[in-house]
Parts: C-alpha cells; structure tokens; sequence
C-alpha cells in the first residue's frame, strides 16, 4: 500500500505537485493518469524518495522509503529505462544491482527468464532497442521480488507487442497481491490495463476512482437518430429540455440530455418517424482531454467525437 496524504512538491515559483492525498491498494493495478506535465514523475520521485516533499508525506507500507533496510526488496521501479549503463550486458547490469542490493544471485536468471531477454543476457545493453531496454529495467524492478511496483509510462515508445506484454505482466503482478501503480499521459493506455484511476492535473486530484466508475461518469451519452422530420423533432425534444445538433448526414440528430428511450418515446407520441435510433458513446480519451483541459500547460487539439457500436 502506498499512501500520500497532502503531499506537495514546489520547484521555485512552479507548484509541481499540490496537496495530494491518496493510496494505492494491493491486488490490483492503479493507473496514475495526467498531461504531461500534472506531476506524476514528480509525485513518483517522492514516493522513492528521490526528491524531498516541500509539504506533506508519502509511506510504502506505513513507512517513508528512505527508513527502509532493504528497499529493492520492498519496493521496484521502472523511472527512466535509459538510465542504464549502456557498455555493460544485461546480466551484469543485473549482477551488480544483485550484488549492492544483497539479493541472491540466482534471481538474476529468474528476472531475465521472466522478461523473455535470457538469450541476449551477455549482449551490451548499448544494441537493445527501446523495448529490450523497458525489458531491462523492469528485470531490474522485479529483481527484489519486491510487493510494491511502480512504472514511469513504460509503454512509451512501444511496439503493440511490447504494450501487449508489458499490459500482461502488470496484470499478473497484481493478481499475485503487489501493489501495481503505473503512470500514463494515455487514456487509451489505462483503459485496458487499470482497474482503480487516479486522476491528477496541475500537480492536483481531478478523479480517484475504478475505471468503470471514470467511464459512466465522464463519458457523455449522446443519441443520434436519423428522420424525415429533423425540424419537427429537434422542436419537440427542445420542449422536453433535449439538446439537437445536425449531423452531417442531412437528415441526421445529435441529441443530448435526453435517454435513448425518452427520444424514442417523445418521437413516437409525436407521430414522427425514425429511420435510425441509436447510442454513441464519446470515446474515453475524450472523456479525459476534456476533464482535463483547464489543467493542459499546452492546449493541442480535440479530435472529434467517434462513434463506437
Ligand atoms: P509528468 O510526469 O506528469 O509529465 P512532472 O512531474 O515531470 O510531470 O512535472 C510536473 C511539473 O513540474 C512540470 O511543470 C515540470 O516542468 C516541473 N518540474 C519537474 N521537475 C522539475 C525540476 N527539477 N525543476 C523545476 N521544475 C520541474
């Protein structure tokens, strides 16, 4: 479990991180979701104890990391896979880590088997492409066999294979009881992968909650209908407080605060005749760029709204 209770980061003038509170349970994968720029690698730093909290205090396991004897045990994180010394091979990366870690040398060859790279362990680590080396420093993360993980947006730069597998091991770390917490600037990337979300923008909590709850709640339902009578329908919906925008089909709605059944209901009391009655869901993505939107430092554009079923 890693708990944060008020915890604040200020660079100078610049409030990196603002007063978070929050835990990170055992058993199940957190994802850690923000712009780029809300504070995650910040608020990961501290909970390493790589940077000090100008405020406030994080605890692994009710402890603050830097009061722990044996922290590779206890604790394994993926921060920046290209801190690695590029001249040395996989295994004696991980031989040395072992080694000033006082873990035993047989779990070298256990993380390399675990992370597919036994056959490249003697290559320099200088020839890994981008996923070789998030292989890499994820052996080095597990190496302690630790409870508690933590990944820095580890599926950056990834090929689908890599997501893929990096996607499954977090998983089954999680379904082996370890606290999973892992950082993505993607919505896309969490969707699949986390249960329980936290939310942050500017350095601050915008959402702490399961990923089905982020996606009822912030997923706008709209209902698109197709007719031969848009005008005289948009007019009677508009009386029942519906919202109704033209597609761009010509004789298509988008209709907004009212259910699906109620446009059905209200066209059908009405005598007006459908053609097309159905649901679009705005995509998650969307979801997220526009719960955060007031906390991007850079505004980029929204894609439009996609249809899905
Ligand atoms: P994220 O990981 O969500 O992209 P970061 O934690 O890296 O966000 O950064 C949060 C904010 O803090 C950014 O505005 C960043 O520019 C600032 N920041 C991060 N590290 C430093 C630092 N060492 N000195 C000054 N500002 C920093």
């Amino acid at each position: 479990m890693i708990e944060a209770q008020n915890l604040t980061k200020r660079y100078g003038e610049r409030t990196a991180v603002d007063g978070l509170s929050f835990s990170v349970r055992p058993g199940i994968v957190t994802g850690f979701l923000g712009p780029n720029g809300a504070g995650k690698s910040t608020t990961m730093r501290m909970i390493l104890g790589l940077d000090t909290p100008t405020a406030g205090q994080v605890t692994i396991d009710g402890k603050p990391f830097a009061t722990m004897a044996n922290p590779m045990r206890e604790v394994g994180a993926l921060l920046d896979a290209k801190a690695i010394h590029g001249g040395r091979s996989a295994y004696h990366h991980l031989l040395c880590l072992a080694q000033t870690n006082n873990l035993p040398r047989r779990r070298v060859d256990e993380v390399l088997e675990q992370v597919g790279l036994t056959e490249v362990a003697r290559k320099r680590a200088k020839g890994f492409s981008l996923g070789m080396g998030q292989r890499l420093g994820i052996a080095g993360a597990l190496l302690g066999d630790p409870k508690i993980l933590m990944f820095d947006e580890p599926v950056n730069g990834l090929d689908p294979e890599g997501i893929l597998w990096i996607r499954n091991l977090m998983k089954s770390l999680a379904a082996q009881g370890r606290t999973v917490f892992v950082s993505s600037h993607l919505m896309s990337e969490m969707e699949n992968t986390a249960d329980h979300l936290i939310v942050i923008g500017r350095g601050r909590i915008i959402a702490d909650c399961t990923v089905r709850e982020f996606i009822e709640q912030n997923s706008q339902l709209v209902v698109r209908v197709r007719t031969p009578q848009a005008a005289e329908l948009a007019g009677v919906l508009a009386r029942h407080g519906g919202k109704s925008v033209p597609d761009d089909t010509g004789d298509g709605l988008l209709i907004t605060e009212l259910t699906l059944d109620r446009v059905g209901d209200l066209a059908f009391d009405s005598g007006i005749r459908l053609h097309e009655l159905s649901a679009l869901q705005a995509s998650l993505e969307q979801a997220f760029m526009e719960l955060t939107k007031d906390s991007v430092e850079y505004h980029a554009a929204v894609p439009a709204m996609t249809r899905e079923g």
